[in-house]
């Protein structure tokens, strides 16, 4: 079985003073062994919330998992204890975020904190704890790891912090990372080296990846499948050619246009998307998009668009794809 991730029709809320937030809507997805699948909306698109519920990490309350599953490796996670859960947070998926220095702690050594998992969860002794603490300092492409190991997280560079946390994050071996915009914080430069470091990693420990962005160049250095979120919802999955060269939503067509080409030769004129995504207290019950949606038409707004399969692996909600719509010339087909 390639499937090692299996997320079902997954809705999560936030109960707030002023009323229900449906933050995720009913997100299905899946992560095969060994691949990286991108997830990539703008702010507040559920993104986040939706990886935070994998690893229990939303705050219950005000946050609940209202309906739907998550398997992974077999196991309900759901289900599990928090007991359970924790033990596979620690070994079994590892997470990084934007910003190291908000999850490092800063009063204890980066050794330490490497060594902490695998004392905890793979059940070495402190000896044994810091060589791997090193050869994982070393593997993250951190120069004199012995001497870094006993340094604390203020003594290392921005970079050299997200190398650190991917060294805690995979220092178990985990089958699974999940990284939440892990290089928004850093300057172009260190961002591509943290790029290449991920991707060489996921190579040599054939890691499967849930990448989380906002960023599509991001997307296009280490993707192999695209899912694309909007209030809540995905509204297109494809592998990241089919997202990139043959995008179906208008959302996509939109986030595309709105970020600079690869290539940058070729600078084309970046158009943002007008106008906001709609409130989560009260989701539009047709298309989310319909507001922003130049193409825009009856239907969107009354019914929710199913989804549709345009290839193999590649599917969108759009009442684009109904045999009755009008036919629209897709504004990005020819980007390659
Ligand atoms: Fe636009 Fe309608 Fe497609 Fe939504 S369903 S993206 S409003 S055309
Ligand atoms: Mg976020």
């Amino acid at each position: 079985n390639r499937v090692l991730l299996e997320v079902n029709n997954l809705k999560v809320s936030f109960d707030t003073y002023a009323g229900e937030v449906q933050a995720v809507r009913g997100v299905t997805f899946h992560v095969n062994k060994g691949e990286t699948l991108a997830i990539v909306g703008e702010s507040g698109c559920g993104k986040s919330v939706t990886s935070q519920s994998i690893m229990k990490l939303i705050p219950m309350p005000p946050g609940r998992i209202k309906e739907g599953s998550i398997k992974f490796d077999g196991r309900e996670l759901t289900k599990l204890t928090d007991k359970q859960m924790e033990s596979v947070r620690g070994s079994e998926i590892g997470m990084i975020f934007q910003d190291p220095m908000t999850s490092l702690n800063p009063t204890m050594k980066v050794g330490k904190q490497i060594m902490e998992g695998l004392i905890k969860h793979q059940k070495l002794n402190k000896k044994e704890a810091k060589e791997k603490a090193i050869e994982m300092l070393k593997l993250v492409g951190i120069p004199t790891p012995e001497k870094r190991v006993d340094q604390y997280p203020h003594e290392f560079s921005g970079g050299m912090r997200q190398r650190a946390m991917i060294a805690i994050a995979l220092a178990c071996n985990p089958k699974l990372l999940i990284a939440d915009e892990p290089t928004t914080a850093l300057d172009v430069t260190i961002q591509a080296q943290i790029l290449d470091l991920m991707r060489d990693l996921q190579e040599k420990l054939d890691t499967a990846i849930i990448l989380i962005t906002h960023d599509l160049g991001v997307v296009a250095d280490i993707a192999n499948r695209v899912a694309v979120m909007y209030a809540g919802v995905i509204v297109e999955t494809g592998t990241l050619d089919e997202i990139f060269y043959n995008p179906q939503h208008p959302y996509t067509w939109g986030l595309l246009q709105s970020v600079p080409r690869l290539d940058t030769k070729n600078k084309e004129r970046l158009v943002p998307i007008e106008g906001t995504p709609p409130d989560l207290f009260s989701p539009p019950k047709g298309c989310p998009f319909a507001a922003r949606c130049e193409h825009a038409m009856r239907i969107c707004k009354e019914e929710f668009p199913e989804k549709t399969q345009v290839s193999d692996n590649h599917y969108v909600h759009c009442w684009l794809q109904h045999e009755m719509a009008p036919k629209v010339e897709n504004p990005v087909a020819e980007r390659r």
